[in-house]
């Protein structure tokens, strides 16, 4: 069975059959973890590693059209129809855009969401809940460093007003990759 893709090129990327463009790594390249073996890419591919926007801003490519997303929190709460490759960065120097293409979003209702270099299981539903109740924290101007920090000290507890349902869930929620995800890329008012 392997002797018939053995004589294929397959991108290293993305692990399409049609890789033909040469791909030279820098020494600054570290996420090897990732490829598919080989040293060629699929003209796509050789785009996305050659041009740093990719890198450098949270995206969505659907239909082939490339967009950057401005508001993470809300592309979140409502995506477009699949299919489309989404990649989101913190960071902005990490390769996490090669995970975006091999796992591309086939359902809005669960996927597996790429955050940098992490996998990340979405579900629509237990994140529709979470942004609500950022939405909630950010209106009375709790600050992102106590709605990622677990158990709010008594001080901020009373300080924010905060309820003992919400510190407490606060300390459910502070590995919570979803909610962190969520926290971290709300933009203020
Ligand atoms: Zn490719």
């Amino acid at each position: 069975m392997l002797t018939a893709t053995e004589t294929k090129t397959v991108c290293v990327f993305c692990g399409n059959e049609n890789a033909e463009t040469p791909i030279v790594f820098p020494s600054t390249f570290t996420a090897y973890q990732f490829l598919q073996a080989g040293n060629k890419a699929c003209s796509r591919c050789a785009e996305m590693f050659k041009d740093p926007k990719y890198r450098r801003n949270s995206w969505i490519i659907r239909k082939g059209k490339f967009k950057t997303i401005k508001d993470v929190p809300d592309f979140l709460l409502n995506p477009p129809f699949p299919p489309f490759f989404l990649y989101l960065t913190k960071l902005k120097r990490k390769h996490g855009w090669v995970r975006a293409v091999q796992n591309p979003v086939l359902s809005t209702k669960r996927f597996i969401l790429i955050v940098d270099e992490d996998k990340i299981m979405f579900d629509d539903k237990v994140y529709a809940d979470l942004y609500a109740f950022a939405r909630n924290l950010y209106a009375r101007r709790i600050p992102k460093g106590v709605m990622l920090g677990g158990m709010p000290q008594p001080s901020a507890h009373r300080k924010y007003g905060l309820t003992w349902k919400e510190s407490f869930r606060l300390r459910e929620l502070q590995h919570d990759p979803l909610w962190r995800i969520i926290v971290s890329f709300w933009r203020r008012n």
